[in-house]
């Protein structure tokens, strides 16, 4: 059903996306970066392109370090011994493969990872493992990559560059809905990053068009046998993200409005505001003063307004980059500052 919420897993749920698919399926990169807003299908189309090649892999969800201030390389390693374990269920035979990496002990049936002291677990050598082990190939998903920014104790990306470099069968998917800032923290563009120089493969996912958005909504009510005609409105109101179409017509259908949605964000931005505690009134002033667009200056006058203070250049360009690595507002080309999609704008027009 495609006004279904949760993530699709079968291409038969889908709408379009048939080009993003194939992209991600070709694995034609050692690294494959997944990008889009939120709700734009990005671990959809993963699913469906795990599902439909049928190779082993181990799939990471960072999903769940985004309600952190920061993680440690324990929960990493926890998200890994779950997902090896499963995959280890499924095929007994890796288990001697991994009984040489360091860091893993076999026990039984499953593993158990190390993640501290000395001898904890390797990511690269555990790849290496995998890499030995795998006939085909075996792929290794980080939904949400960007997470890792705020990992203490440990940096993948040295072992992300080892198995781009080295491991022919290993191939790396990374999922990023902030799209800056899984660009900085993988820093192919920064001399002084592992990954420096190499070429990865990028599917972004758009959102739909206008027409496109009356298509998806126009096919989802009607596998519901719902006559419905205000697709204007919907999308001037929603955009053409698809999660936010698929709510849309999930509680329209249930006689519900959008007011859950807007919840939704501002408990996203909660998340963000975590790990920002001192500048957390300024930051909610910013985006109520960008709800409906606004020039540099309007976003300082709204914030000096508020304190009765001046607030300096540094910091109010150090707000908005923030917001806009976390693909909360974008610049327009006309130099001012916009919600990154409608109803983040909605959600910030109210009270906070
Ligand atoms: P992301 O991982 O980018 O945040 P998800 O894959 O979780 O996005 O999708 C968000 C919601 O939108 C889910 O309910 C999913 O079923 C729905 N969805 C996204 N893209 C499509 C699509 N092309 N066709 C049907 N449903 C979609
Ligand atoms: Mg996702």
């Amino acid at each position: 059903m495609l006004f279904d919420p949760a993530p699709k897993t079968s291409r038969a749920d889908l709408f379009d996306r048939e080009e993003e698919i194939e992209r991600v399926r070709s694995l034609s990169s050692p690294i494959t970066l997944v990008l889009g807003l939120r709700r734009t299908g990005k671990s959809s189309v993963i699913m469906i392109s795990l599902n439909e090649l049928g190779l082993p892999y181990v799939y990471l969800d960072l999903r769940r370090f985004e309600e952190r201030p920061f993680s440690t390389y324990r929960d990493l390693v926890a998200e890994l011994e779950r997902e090896v374990n499963r995959l280890t269920r499924r095929f007994p035979g890796l288990l001697e493969a991994l009984r040489r990496v360091e860091g893993v002990e076999v026990m039984g049936s499953g593993v158990r990872l190390r993640w501290g002291g000395r001898g904890r677990l390797s990511v690269a050598s555990l790849l290496e493992a995998l890499n030995d082990w795998a006939e085909d190939r075996v792929l290794v998903v980080i939904d949400e990559a960007q997470e890792l920014i705020n990992l203490r104790g440990a940096n993948l990306l040295p072992a992300l560059a080892y198995s781009f470099d080295n491991l022919r069968r290993v191939r790396v998917v990374l999922s990023g809905s902030k799209m800056r800032l899984l660009y900085r923290y993988l820093g192919v563009e920064d001399p002084r990053s592992s990954l420096y120089g190499r070429a990865m493969s990028e599917v972004e996912l758009m959102p739909f068009s206008r027409e496109m958005a009356e298509q998806f909504l126009s096919l989802g009510f009607s596998e519901l046998g719902v006559e419905f005609r205000d697709y204007d409105l919907v999308y001037d109101a929603v955009g053409g993200i698809p999660g936010w179409l698929t709510y849309f017509g999930y509680y329209y259908y249930q006689g519900r409005d959008l007011r859950g949605a807007l919840g939704l964000i501002r408990e996203e931005f909660e998340n963000f505001l975590k790990s920002r505690p001192l500048a957390r009134e300024r930051y909610i002033t910013v985006m109520k003063a960008i709800a409906r667009c606004a020039t540099w200056s309007e976003v300082k006058g709204a914030l000096e307004a508020r304190e009765g203070v001046r607030v300096s250049d540094s910091e109010l360009s150090n707000y908005l980059r923030q917001l806009m690595d976390s693909s909360w507002v974008v610049k327009g080309e006309d130099g001012r500052y916009c919600p990154a999609e409608p109803l983040i704008g909605r959600a910030f027009e109210g009270a906070l």
